[in-house]
């Protein structure tokens, strides 16, 4: 029922909000996949895997590149993790010193995000997040800030396939006018502060249901484009939403427009991450709104391309999703 999926390159466009096991018609995950259920409970390999534990959090400094032209001191790259995992968060930090222009801008796996003084008052530090892409092929890769550079280390994840059947009528990503050009651009969202400073809250009290990063096979073929961007939380219709962290609302859309998303909320939490809560039944908030970790933002529904009331939630961090999983337990 599970096979091994080795990577596969999926870059823009791609439909990662769809949903398939809540496409009216198909049995919800936990009926048809009880083995995939205990797996998204449990979620022992994925935790695992994102910095719940291990040795791989440490700190790690490397001086490569042209490191030798700078002080030993100043010619710094760190990571929080030299071989994270596919949808995990990396940290990467650079000594100040070595730019005195402009703050510096990481390349790294095919995107160039701007970076931060930290917040924590140590002005000497420049800092950014980014998430390794599910799709990303395992394998040695290098990033670089200004003329340094480190190579780092992707590694398998191990996410499940999952194989379903369903009518080619079912089999589609429509979307309603401006649906997906109002999502993308949420995704976008760069504001400088960053606004957390403490583990992110789960959305919902409900359990969890379909995991981050599982890919599907319909009707025998694997879906080129698709993974699960998100966490799904079973929760009953009406049931509260939070926010997940501190933020301000940027997207808040609802009356039923969107007719894949339904009706969803985007908070920017700053430096590039941005949580999504997708399928609502009510939008509590208003864009502009700034809320609290933990505030209530929502109810639990069953609106867009969803045959039963769950909240599919999802975290991207510069345009790239992560595994929620993580920041529930260490956020960066
Ligand atoms: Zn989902």
């Amino acid at each position: 029922m599970e096979v091994r999926f080795g990577g596969r390159v999926c870059l823009g466009g791609c439909k990662t909000f769809w949903d398939l096991n809540t496409l009216p018609g198909v049995k919800p995950l936990r009926v048809v996949f009880p083995l995939l259920l205990a797996i998204s409970i449990a979620a022992p390999a994925l935790s695992n895997s994102l910095g719940s534990g291990g040795k791989s959090l440490g700190y790690a400094t490397a001086f490569e590149g042209t490191a030798e032209s700078a002080p030993e001191s100043a010619a710094a790259i760190h990571l929080s993790d030299l071989s994270p995992k596919q949808g995990q968060v990396v940290e990467v930090t650079v000594p100040a010193s070595a730019f005195t222009d402009a703050p510096p801008v990481l390349e790294v796996l095919g995107s160039k995000i701007k970076m931060f003084p930290n917040k924590s008052g140590d002005e000497g530090i420049y800092r950014a997040l980014f998430a390794v892409p599910v799709v990303q092929k395992p394998g040695q890769y290098a990033l670089s800030v200004g003329s340094m550079s480190l190579k780092f280390n992707v590694r398998n994840a191990g996410f499940v396939v999952q194989r379903l059947s369903l009518p080619p009528s079912k089999n589609n990503f429509n979307t309603s006018p401006g649906e997906e050009e109002a999502v993308d651009k949420a995704k976008k969202t760069v504001s400088p502060e960053r606004m957390w400073s403490s583990n992110f809250v789960k959305p919902s009290k409900a359990r969890m249901s379909a995991p981050f990063g599982i890919r599907r096979i319909v009707n025998g073929k694997l879906l080129p484009d698709y993974f699960h961007s998100g966490l799904d939380f079973a929760g009953f219709q009406g049931s509260p939403i939070y926010a997940t962290a501190p933020g301000t609302v940027i997207l808040a859309q609802g009356g039923n427009v969107f007719k894949l998303h339904g009706n969803m909320v985007a908070i920017d939490h700053g430096q590039g991450v941005v949580s999504f809560y997708i399928h609502m039944q009510k939008v509590l908030v208003k864009v502009g709104q700034k809320v609290e970790g933990g505030e209530q933002i929502g109810m639990v529904g069953q609106t867009g391309r969803a045959n039963g009331p769950h909240l599919h939630f999802s975290i991207y961090c510069n345009q790239v999703a992560s595994s929620p999983l993580q920041w529930f337990s260490k956020a960066l």
